[in-house]
């Protein structure tokens, strides 16, 4: 077994703090990579604190991890020992269902196995995640990057790059689309990058007007501040494409309203609670409300060899690992641009 160092949460009440335990021996088809960086996700935070549903306890976060190369196993095909090597929110999935063969491994019928808070797919133990030194993944659910690239600044790609990439290519969104980007955060910021990139015309919907000049910056073309009504007037019956990344409790109806005729709001934040959706929301206008969750792992792959050709990181805020707790304040407050990434060797 490896010994490996981690911040833990020990139950759903206790704050992480240092722990160590053992991850299995790297197998034939396993990849073993030491952690350099590893991004700061809201859904940690839910899920160290049972905000979604019961976790699995002591429960060591992250699904935004890059590293090097340690240890492979003997029928390991695509890495060796010093490659660059990355993981996101999944390490395993059946294989063998229809989905999995299309590279929709997130969407596996028998269920993915998610990168910590899950079991692994033998029962044997629980997954743990990032905040940690070292990881061991099967080699199919290892991304490779690019020597060069900014890892610190990457890391995020793993989960808020492809969960902002993979609808916005599933819906095939670009030039002469107008695309409403809801929430300037972690994703938010990456769907606007990605918006811009494939030539859509990208407003930012914001409920803090002190957020216009980072979106002007960060590429959008217009702001709204959605807690004016003049401004949500003005934009309503526009829109080609919302992507809602907000991951607290929204008024969906009023967003709906804001899409042109046969227009798409795509949820990919998370809110605790279920929405209240009217269906002349939806029928005035032929509208769709529809979901996507992070992507398959060839899709991903595509997006970070996509991102490092197109010089495309995440804006990120490098911490120390002893101050996620102050991070974790600070996200749920919005107050970060854009993403906390934890610097590994700070463990
Ligand atoms: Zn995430
Ligand atoms: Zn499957």
């Amino acid at each position: 077994m490896i010994e490996t160092k981690a911040y833990a949460a020990q139950d759903e009440k206790t704050p992480l703090a240092p722990w160590t335990f053992e991850r299995r021996e790297v197998g034939p088809h396993d990849v073993q990579f030491d952690i350099l960086f590893c991004g700061v996700c809201h859904s940690d935070l839910h899920q160290i604190t049972n905000d979604w549903f019961p976790g699995i306890f002591p429960m060591v976060p992250g699904h935004e991890i890059v590293g090097r190369v340690v240890k492979v196993g003997d029928h390991v095909k695509n890495f060796k020992v010093g490659d660059l090597a990355a993981t996101g929110c999944m390490v395993d999935s059946c294989q063998v269902c229809e989905n999995c063969k299309q590279d929709l491994e997130q969407y596996c019928l028998e269920g993915s196995t998610q990168t910590y808070n899950s079991m692994e797919r033998d029962g044997s133990m629980p997954t743990y995640g990032g905040y940690s030194n070292t990881i061991v993944v099967r080699e199919e659910f290892v991304l490779q990057l690019k020597e060069g690239v900014d890892l610190a600044a990457v890391a995020p790609l793993l989960c808020a790059g492809i969960t902002t990439y993979s609808p916005l290519k599933h819906w095939k969104v670009g030039k002469g689309h107008k695309l409403a980007v809801l929430g300037l955060g972690g994703l938010g910021h990456m769907g606007v990058k990605f918006g811009v990139a494939f030539g859509a015309e990208v407003t930012v919907l914001s409920t803090s007007a002190s957020k216009e000049e980072d979106a002007k910056k960060l590429g959008a073309h217009h702001f709204v501040v959605t807690k004016d009504p003049e401004q949500i007037k003005a934009a309503a019956g526009t829109f080609d494409f919302i992507l809602d990344t907000v991951s607290a409790p929204h008024d969906f109806n009023m967003y709906l309203s804001l899409l042109r005729t046969n227009g798409t709001m795509i949820c990919v934040g998370v809110p605790n609670e279920p929405a209240s959706v009217a269906a002349f929301s939806l029928l005035g206008g032929r509208k769709s409300l529809a979901g996507s969750g992070i992507g398959g792992i060839k899709e991903t792959q595509e997006m970070l060899d996509y991102c490092a050709e197109n010089n495309i990181v995440s804006d990120i805020e490098l911490i120390d690992i002893k101050d996620i707790h102050t991070a974790y304040k600070r996200m749920e407050k919005g107050d970060v641009r854009y993403r906390f990434v934890i610097d590994m060797a700070t463990l």
